[in-house]
């Protein structure tokens, strides 16, 4: 039995490495599973909207909001300057 591989097409590559360069810019933020805790992703801060994500841990499928995340990301962050200063 001959084993098929899909190769991708010079124009979806050229797309991935043009996505790539773009988000070099963006800050980075590790997407968590919501059972376990295991990263599962990563999201750039121009990221919006939701992502269905499966754990590759506890297998559990997720419904992420970006915004939920960017939210207590920046509660954190504002807590810790508040505390330092
Ligand atoms: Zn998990």
């Amino acid at each position: 039995m001959a084993y098929y591989m899909r190769t991708a097409s010079e124009e979806v590559r050229r797309r991935a490495e043009l996505s790539r360069k773009e988000a070099e810019g963006y800050i980075e933020r590790e997407l968590r599973c919501p059972v376990c805790d295991f990263i599962v992703g990563v999201a750039y801060s121009d990221s919006s909207g939701h992502l269905k994500i499966k754990c590759q841990k506890c297998k559990n499928i997720s419904v992420l909001n970006f915004a939920y995340f960017c939210r207590r990301k920046y509660k954190q962050r504002y807590r810790l300057t508040k505390i330092n200063s």
